[in-house]
């Protein structure tokens, strides 16, 4: 049935401590902040609520620690409507990460996993009814490409967020039906080496395997490939505050959209997504509903 969407997210779930400076701090240089911020994040986390905010039904799959952060994480995710029933709790504390906002937007994180560490392959539960599966690199890699096996298998589309940016085997690529990165993890993937314009690279990279690629780039908007060609999005103008989980939002709007338009179309709503995050503190707490990324959508 055309618009019938369960995604199904596995990954990260950290709790975010954020700071504002005028500037972020240099190698050995201590900068005095704003009052912190804390707040529900990780890219899983993010992803699942951008995601259920653009209106899909949303799975969550993942780690957390027996401890009062773990629950807060748990209870952000429910309020959003998202069926928890798959995290896991374990004996490691819940992943924390530290982000620095400069005045400029621009940030720098520093993310320690913990619990995030434990998810393996057999906490993937059974996907009937799944439709789409959401995967991010900040779950040790076994558990990721096992999961995508066993969605594409089980005949559910795969989209991989390949950040934070690294290497990946081409036997992962192989499995991915859409791979969604932002400059750096472009060229992690080796992309940059070939030499090639972006147009070239998006080219090779999916000669490894990917049926469709995005990659994203900031405030100069999107590119994406299918069916042999290039389309470049546009960003919107937004009066930017803080850059933060702009491309969870991307992410996460972008899968939530897949089953009800085509491909350039989803790019262009999760762009509005993503540009309407920009203009709010935080991760989760910035991620707009449907109403609010239609009107600036349409
Ligand atoms: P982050 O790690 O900060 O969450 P990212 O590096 O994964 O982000 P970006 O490419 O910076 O991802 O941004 C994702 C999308 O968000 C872009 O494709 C664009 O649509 C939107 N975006 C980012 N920055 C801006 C901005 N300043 N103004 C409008 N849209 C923006």
């Amino acid at each position: 049935m055309r618009g019938r969407r369960v995604i199904m997210v596995a990954g990260s779930l950290n709790m975010d401590f954020a700071v504002h400076v005028k500037a972020l701090p240099a190698p050995g240089e201590t900068v005095t902040g704003s009052p912190y911020l804390v707040s529900p994040g990780g890219k899983g986390a993010n992803q699942a609520v951008a995601c259920a905010r653009a209106g899909a039904a949303v799975k969550f799959v993942g780690c957390v620690g027996a401890d009062a952060h773990g629950d807060t994480l748990q209870k952000a995710l429910q309020a959003d409507g998202i069926d928890t029933a798959h995290l896991r709790r374990v004996n490691a504390p819940t992943g924390a990460a530290f982000v620095t906002v400069a005045a400029s937007g621009e940030n720098a994180i520093v993310v320690s996993g913990g619990a995030n560490h434990a998810l393996d392959g057999s906490d993937l539960p059974e996907l009937t009814g799944v439709t789409h599966l959401i995967l991010q690199l900040e779950s040790p890699l076994p558990a990721v490409c096992a999961f995508a096996q066993a969605a594409q298998d089980a005949g559910v589309h795969v989209t991989l967020n390949a950040a934070p940016a690294q290497a990946l085997p081409d036997s992962l690529l192989h499995l991915v039906d859409l791979l969604v990165v932002n400059a750096g993890e472009l060229a992690a993937l080796g992309a940059a080496q070939t030499g090639l314009d972006l147009e070239g690279q998006l080219e090779a990279l999916a000669g490894r395997g990917p049926r469709a690629i995005v990659v994203t780039l900031g405030e100069d908007g999107a590119a994406c490939w299918s069916d042999g060609r290039v389309q470049r999005t546009a960003a919107f103008g937004v009066q930017a505050v803080d850059t933060t989980g702009a491309g969870d939002t991307f992410v996460g709007v972008l899968v939530a959209s897949l089953p009800l338009m085509p491909l350039a179309a989803a790019v262009r709503r999760a762009s509005a997504a993503a540009a309407l995050s920009c203009t709010q503190p935080g991760a989760q707490l910035s991620m707009p509903f449907s109403p609010a990324i239609d009107r600036l959508a349409s």
